[in-house]
């Protein structure tokens, strides 16, 4: 942002349900909630056992924020509430929901895991997902927006779910470098 660039790139999408009284959010993993070191290693070899080997002995360190860890946590603050209440009150029901929708899948997870104990946040939803395309779990959970920082993954979940394009890290580098 700082540097000129949008924070992200809302992609055309003509569905929206507006009598959901139930706010979804759904986020890719690694390069928007957390940095691209992990798809740097991948990008770099191609190679997924080595990003899963990569993944796993260092599954003790939390990986650094991304881009939408701050907006994460904030939401994250209001998800916390909204689920004391629903404690509280069996007639409540949930207002906010937050999902992770990731291609990330065993043994990854573990690293993916341990980085969001240590962060507190606790979401609804996770998605592991390997080789499954996105599109299929989005189109079931209806989330109200989508972040994601690899366009392949939008472009088919963006027919039918509000999908933002995150710009930045490894995955971007091609585009980001035409751009300046
Ligand atoms: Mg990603």
């Amino acid at each position: 942002m700082t540097r000129g660039y949008p924070a992200g790139c809302v992609l055309p999408c003509d569905v929206y349900d507006d009598n959901d009284k139930q706010l979804r959010i759904a986020f890719d993993f690694d390069g928007v909630i957390v940095d691209d070191e992990a798809e740097k290693v991948y990008d770099k070899s191609k190679d997924l056992e080595l990003f899963q080997h990569y993944e796993v002995i260092n599954r003790d360190k939390p990986l650094k924020s991304g881009p939408l860890m701050t907006l994460l946590k904030k939401i994250s603050f209001f998800q916390k509430l909204d689920c004391k209440k629903a404690k509280e009150d069996s007639n409540y029901k949930r207002m906010l929901r937050i999902a992770i929708v990731t291609a990330r899948n065993a043994p990854a997870h573990e690293r993916l895991i341990n980085t969001l104990l240590k962060l507190d946040i606790d979401t609804d939803e996770l998605f592991l997902l390997g080789g499954i395309e996105k599109k299929r779990v989005l189109d079931i959970l209806k989330p109200h927006i989508f972040f994601d920082d690899q366009l392949g993954h939008l472009k088919e979940a963006s027919k039918n779910t509000p999908s933002v394009h995150i710009p930045f890290g490894i995955t971007n580098k091609d585009d980001l470098d035409s751009m300046i």
